[in-house]
């Protein structure tokens, strides 16, 4: 059986720039594969079903909830997101890398019930950096930038319940972190048990 892949759980204030890191990540890594949540949240321009998100009903949602399809779920900015179990699952079980890209409130769920993930705050360099960010992306009305610029710095503090801080001062040098902490955990001793045994086998002969 192959090894289980690695959970990796990326978290962030809104326009720290996870969803870039992420993308970037993806590209560069070809056996790390994207969660797409589940959202109750209406899809901005440009945005495809099945592609960014599941786009669903509150309705549809809650009966993914009742059928305890979601391996964590949470309200966010007034929406409901949620990472459907089977995909990650299936894939960490084939021993593909699953990236969720998901809320402190998501990440603290699944950190329950996967502890051996990697849990990953990507952090802005500062909160004025934060406010432009989203001020520039401009995919968002004035009302939602303001509701969640007020939950940044709440959020922030919550920063130490995950594993690794990576701040997001220049993209390219943010993904080349995150990089080089899923290699270190794929060399972590408790995953290459294996590794070591048959090794040992194969000396003591
Ligand atoms: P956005 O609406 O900007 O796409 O996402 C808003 C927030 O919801 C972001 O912090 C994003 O990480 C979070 N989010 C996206 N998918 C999920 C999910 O499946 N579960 C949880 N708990 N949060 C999610």
């Amino acid at each position: 059986m192959s090894q289980q892949g690695v959970l990796l759980v990326l978290s962030g204030p809104s326009g720290a720039g996870k969803g870039t890191i992420c993308k970037e990540l993806l590209q560069s890594l070809p056996e790390l594969k994207y969660s797409i949540s589940a959202t109750t949240r209406a899809p901005r321009t440009g945005e495809v079903h099945g592609v960014n998100y599941l786009f669903v009903s509150r309705e549809e949602f809650t009966g993914m909830i009742d059928k305890d399809e979601l391996l964590e779920w949470a309200e966010v900015y007034g929406n409901y997101y949620g990472t459907p179990c089977h995909y990650v699952e299936q894939q960490l079980n084939n021993g593909q890398d699953v990236v969720l890209e998901i809320d402190i409130q998501g990440a603290m769920q699944v950190k329950k019930k996967f502890p051996q993930g990697i849990f990953l705050y990507i952090m802005p360099p500062s909160l004025e950096e934060l406010a432009d960010r989203i001020y520039k992306r401009g995919t968002d009305s004035l009302e939602v930038i303001k509701k969640r610029l007020s939950c940044a710095s709440g959020e922030l503090s919550c920063a130490q319940n995950y594993n690794y801080i990576v701040v997001n001062d220049e993209v390219a040098q943010a993904v080349k972190k995150v990089q080089a902490i899923i290699v270190a955990e794929k060399c972590k001793a408790t995953r290459n048990l294996d590794c070591i045994n048959n090794l040992c086998k194969s000396t003591a002969k």
